[in-house]
């Protein structure tokens, strides 16, 4: 069972990505350094719910 998610840039709060993960293989939030155009650099990102 696949859910979608979106990250968001943990620096602005932007929603910069939608991505989908398995809840059985990450139960946990999703953490991913990403590009943010808004800040123009790599951030964290992190999972919330769409
Ligand atoms: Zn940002």
């Amino acid at each position: 069972m696949r859910i979608n998610i979106n990250l968001e840039c943990t620096e602005c709060g932007e929603r910069n990505y939608l991505t989908n993960k398995n809840r059985r293989n990450n139960p946990d939030r999703l953490e991913k350094n990403k590009y943010c155009p808004r800040d123009r650099k790599v951030t964290l990102h992190r999972e919330v719910k769409k």
